[in-house]
């Protein structure tokens, strides 16, 4: 309470101005500030750093955690404040703490002792317990790190529900996951559920792995004893789907190859680790065409999806979506126009171009409605289209920015966005360039290529001016439709390439 009287003051001080800071705080108290790094509660295990940073009158003496030094900083190390202390911990084995406040004591020149605590808590993990969660929900996901943008942290991959998972740190609303000996990641706490406490951490032998196809898809099997994480990459140059089991150890005796494989080409593994256990998918086709990685029970499920028979528009089910809607507006530009009403005249119109060339056009929404993009990602992954192709008004706070740009996540599917691409820029809308790594919603999706498209800068004068313009909306369209063209030809003439081309060219 005191703090929070303090930190009150301080800021009406600030107010009054910097020079009279120092001096006014010094009558109402040594502590102005006190804060972990990061700011927010946390779980540290044993070698984590607990840092702390305190804002203090200057030539105090600050400890923490009972008696650990805190530094003042030299003021050029602190923006050329004076009075900033800093002070490290290392968590030692032992080490306990649930879920407690820092308290901070700081002791003047002249003996005079304030404390201060932090509004944050820390917990010091007991290895000894282990803490465990399971994901859930039909979205979970891992994060590389601690990263926030509005694109949301950078994302390792989606998982499938009840997954388990070792938490070994928490900062704010991630926690951290232990998915091997030397590998982390980040998983938000929406979705997972903590596990009561005594439960082991989970690892496996594989077993051996069934290869198969059916009428539709190729898949590889692998039993395991938990549903372990997992992380995938669709790669290039050969075309392979690499996938990482995580806490797994090989006893994996056999790799049985059966009848009717069509995307699948040679099968194998490597113990990267050894909990680190690695599934090398080489695909026939140099065009990847998707996958999907589940459990059935324990068993690790892949299910690769095979290129369309024909690689034509005719019979090709094509996915639209236009971005934004209902009450999420999107981007506005300087006339008022609205790039969720710009987003779906463009859906609309691509559905008719594309119906009128045979294709099969399937719409995360006709009208103007609000779909949440997860939702979407849903209903698009119950649907099954062959490809997706998103819609979107881009904007920036430079009104000169202008252009056309095409956005992909995964390596493998770089070729749509780059026809689609090529073929807005026949439009005559300025290049702003194709990216790479697109850590969107609409980009996540494994089950098919897909790509965004942001059709152009509705904050530039001149590209908004073509944006509302219906017949410049047709022409778009139009590209849009052969860009999805020109992406089945060059895939046709690829033809059944990669990996076998390459072990002919060996040959
Ligand atoms: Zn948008």
């Amino acid at each position: 309470m005191g703090f929070v009287l303090l930190r009150y003051w301080c800021r009406l001080i600030c107010l009054i101005g910097l020079l009279f800071c120092h001096e006014a705080t010094y009558s109402q108290g040594l502590i102005q500030r006190i804060e972990t790094v990061l700011a927010t509660d946390q779980w540290l295990q044993p070698g984590d750093r607990l840092q702390v940073r305190v804002q203090a009158q200057p030539g105090c003496q600050a400890t923490f955690l009972g008696g650990k030094p805190l530094v003042e900083l030299d003021p050029r190390l602190a923006k050329s404040q004076r009075g900033v202390y800093q002070g490290t911990y290392i968590v030692q084995p032992g080490d306990t703490l649930h879920d407690r406040a820092i308290t901070v004591t700081v002791m003047a020149p002249d003996s005079t002792l304030a404390t201060a605590t932090t509004s944050n808590k820390i917990r010091f993990l007991n290895p000894n317990e282990p803490q465990l969660a399971v994901t859930k929900g039909s979205l979970a996901y891992l994060n590389y790190g601690l990263g926030e943008d509005r694109l949301g942290g950078a994302k390792l991959g989606y998982l499938d529900s009840l997954v388990v998972l070792h938490l070994t740190g928490r900062v704010g609303n991630l926690y951290r996951v232990q998915l091997a000996a030397t590998q982390t990641a980040w998983v938000p706490q929406e979705v997972i559920r903590l596990l009561p406490p005594g439960g082991f951490v989970p690892t496996s032998l594989t077993g051996s792995w069934s290869v198969y196809g059916d009428s539709l898809y190729d898949y590889v099997q692998v039993p395991l004893d938990a549903r372990l994480p997992y992380r995938s990459q669709l790669l290039t140059e050969p075309t392979r789907l690499v996938v990482d089991v995580f806490g797994a150890t090989s006893n994996t005796n056999w790799i049985t190859q059966r009848d009717g494989l069509q995307a699948l080409g040679d099968v194998h593994y490597e113990q990267l680790e050894p909990d680190v256990f690695r599934l090398v998918l080489n695909l026939k086709h140099e065009q990847a065409w998707g996958y999907r990685i589940d459990y059935k029970g324990n068993t690790l499920v892949i299910r690769v999806k095979r290129p369309p028979a024909k690689l034509q528009l005719r019979g090709l089910t094509v996915a639209v979506d236009a971005g934004h809607g209902g009450t999420n507006v999107g981007a506005t530009g300087s006339t008022g126009a609205r790039e969720k009403d710009i987003t779906l005249a463009i859906a609309q119109r691509l559905r008719q171009d594309l119906i009128s060339r045979g294709a099969r056009v399937l719409m995360t929404r006709e009208t103007e409605t609000t779909v949440d993009n997860g939702d979407r990602v849903l209903l698009l992954r119950r649907l099954n289209p062959d490809l997706l192709v998103s819609i979107h008004v881009n904007s920036t706070g430079s009104p000169s920015v202008q252009g056309t740009s095409t956005y992909y996540r995964y390596l493998a599917f770089r070729p749509l966005s780059v026809a689609l691409y090529e073929a807005m820029r026949r439009t005559g809308l300025k290049g702003f360039g194709n990216v790479g790594s697109f850590n969107f919603g609409l980009n996540g999706p494994t089950e098919y290529p897909n790509a965004l498209v942001e059709t152009a800068f509705i904050s530039n004068a001149e590209d908004e001016k073509r944006l509302i313009d219906p017949q410049f909306q047709q022409q778009i369209a139009e590209q849009l439709t052969k860009g999805v063209e020109e992406f089945l030809r060059r895939t046709r003439q690829k033809g059944v390439g990669g990996w076998l081309s390459k072990k002919a060219a060996e040959q």
